[in-house]
């Protein structure tokens, strides 16, 4: 018999997401705060829920990827939120990037109800999420895991298992402050040489001739030359993945000084109010100090 999945957060990310598991035949149950956003799922026969507990009651799995900390914390704790409903023995499968002491948290509280949780992050994108593609980092019980597997296969190709609750947050917050680095320092050498009189295409051809040739650079750079900043992953939330990196950082003792100075350009491009576009718009900010565009 089809298994119950309420799918919680039908944003970028969620709505491809919760249609995969939709065409692959589970019973889905959608709840968007924004009721506009559930049409595609009602369209593709999923049931609209009217709130988080409404969603979670018959529900299997539950499946979230909300903005932020707050949001998962209102979804899962708030006023008919997901444990006022949740059944026991029922797995929360959390694809939000937030706070991985906020998740272990969250995970305490579900277990009083007998319910358990994985923090599963992903990277991967708005195409990633669209093909079934995505990469999942997975925290919590190893068995919680190989029980979430049918709804995980759906969604990924890949499932990396990284320890106990939490963890496979503390290497996603890891992997965007990498991410986001090397776009901004792409966006840095970008501006310079354009300034310079160097060609765009000309700086992107020899980097990627050389050791410092990126994937992200390959992904994000016809983007940039186009001037195209269409969000796959909006710039707020990449500078709320800066934030919570930098929160983990010091409650750790660790010094990241880099991704600090990053995290600041990042703020200071959202203060203009870049923040709904693709995060890579950063170079828009640097491009406003400099006086110069960096297009094809
Ligand atoms: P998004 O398009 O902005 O969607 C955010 C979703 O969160 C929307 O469904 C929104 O509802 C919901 N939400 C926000 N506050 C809420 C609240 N208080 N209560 C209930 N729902 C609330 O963002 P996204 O790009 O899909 O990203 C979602 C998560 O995935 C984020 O944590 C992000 O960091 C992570 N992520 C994104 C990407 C990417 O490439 N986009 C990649 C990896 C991970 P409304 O529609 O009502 O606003």
């Amino acid at each position: 018999m089809a298994q119950n999945v309420a799918f919680i957060g039908l944003g970028i990310m969620g709505t491809p997401m919760a249609l995969n598991l939709v065409k692959a035949g589970f019973n889905v149950t959608a709840f968007n705060r924004t009721r506009s956003k559930l049409d595609p799922l009602e369209k593709a026969g999923a049931r609209i829920a009217a709130t988080p507990a409404d969603a979670a009651r018959d529900a299997e799995f539950i499946v979230t990827i909300v903005s932020d900390t707050a949001a998962m914390e209102d979804v899962v704790c708030g006023k008919c939120g997901v444990l006022e409903t949740v059944r026991s023995g029922a797995i929360l499968i959390d694809s939000s990037t937030i706070s991985p002491t906020v998740s272990r948290k969250l995970a305490c509280q579900l277990a009083g109800k007998g319910a358990s949780m994985l923090d599963a992050p992903v990277t991967g994108s708005k195409h990633g999420a669209e093909k079934g593609e995505l990469t999942f980092m997975i925290g919590g019980e190893q068995e919680t895991l190989e029980r979430a597997m049918p709804v995980l296969k759906v969604l990924g190709k890949k499932h990396i298992y990284c320890g106990q609750q939490g963890l496979g947050l503390a290497a996603k917050l890891a992997m965007n402050a990498i991410l986001s680095t090397m776009v901004e320092i792409f966006s840095e050498g970008f501006v310079m040489a354009t300034k310079a009189g160097v060609q765009p295409q000309t700086l992107l051809e020899i980097m990627q001739s050389s050791l410092a040739r990126s994937g992200i650079v390959d992904f994000k750079a016809p983007f940039v030359f186009k001037g195209d900043f269409t969000p796959y992953f909006p710039l707020k939330l990449m500078h709320k993945d800066l934030e919570l990196a930098m929160e983990a950082a010091y409650a750790q003792g660790v010094s990241m000084p880099a991704t600090a100075a990053v995290k600041e350009v990042y703020g200071a491009a959202k203060a203009q109010g870049k923040g709904a576009l693709d995060y890579v718009a950063v170079v828009t900010f640097l491009e406003g100090l400099a006086g110069v565009e960096v297009r094809a």
